[in-house]
């Protein structure tokens, strides 16, 4: 069976005592009101990863993650922050390839593949967005595209390491702006996206597979999209900067 997942990314926002206070009372409501076996996961700024890893301690329910690291293990590369360094502060996870990491940082699928490796490599698991912007779906090029952000970023792995993935499908056009991809639009897409991984890897690896899906999911429409045969969760932008929203997201499965 595989996990259902939903993932805030805070992005650059929040002071660190506001995060860490929004972040204590998403603990205290999931461990009171959430009941399934879905994970929490918050993508915290690099400063703060420390003290929410200490405060999840004992909350099986609940991780942290970073939002990007560097590609490689160490060196003189000044200001960056490796995997082992992520990992030694408690995060389990890493965001990957996000839209704005590609968009505004020019991160490429060959650079990503690198990422995924150290991230691998150091124990701590990706979160692989993909997505299409609003004139590659116009143009009908999403298929495609996402087929060789896949092949390229994620598919030079073996069937061991691909199993530590989670991939979110994440269109550019949706992310926040307030338009979601309506839910038979995201089924479409990560039932492509599962496709495409039972081809590479086999069905049993791809129905193991959590994908998530991100781009303005709110308390308003998580239930419909969760409710998606291929759809294992949300990563989530805006609404996980409000313990309250948030974790009604996570109630919604
Ligand atoms: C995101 O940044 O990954 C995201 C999905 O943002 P939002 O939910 O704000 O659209």
């Amino acid at each position: 069976m595989r996990q259902k997942i939903v993932a805030g990314n805070w992005k650059m926002n929040l002071g660190y005592n506001e995060g860490l206070s929004i972040f204590s009372e998403v603990i205290n409501m999931v461990n009171d009101e959430v009941t399934g076996a879905q994970t929490a996961i918050v993508c915290c700024p690099y400063t703060y990863l420390h003290s929410l890893a200490q405060l999840v301690k004992g909350h099986s329910q609940i991780s942290v993650g970073a939002q990007n690291c560097h590609q490689e293990e160490a060196g003189a590369f000044t200001g960056e922050i490796s995997a082992k360094m992520i990992r030694s502060v408690g995060a389990q996870y890493v965001i990957l390839g996000h839209s704005e990491r590609r968009q505004y940082f020019g991160e490429k699928n060959e650079l990503l593949a690198k990422k995924t490796d150290v991230v691998l490599g150091n124990s701590l698991k990706p979160i692989f967005c993909i997505g299409e912007t609003m004139e590659e779906r116009e143009n009908d090029r999403f298929f495609e595209l996402i087929k060789t952000q896949l092949s390229e970023g994620l598919f030079h792995l073996t069937d061991t390491q691909f199993a530590q993935v989670v991939v979110a499908y994440e269109p550019v056009w949706a992310i926040g702006t307030g338009k979601t991809a309506s839910a038979a639009q995201a089924q479409e897409i990560h039932a492509f996206i599962r496709q495409e991984i039972a081809a590479k890897y086999g069905q049993e690896t791809a129905d193991d597979t959590t994908i998530l899906y991100g781009g303005s999911c709110n308390t308003k429409n998580a239930k419909e999209l969760f409710s998606q045969a291929d759809i294992d969760g949300g990563l989530i932008g805006g609404a996980s900067l409000k313990s309250r929203d948030f974790v009604d997201i996570i109630k919604a499965f």
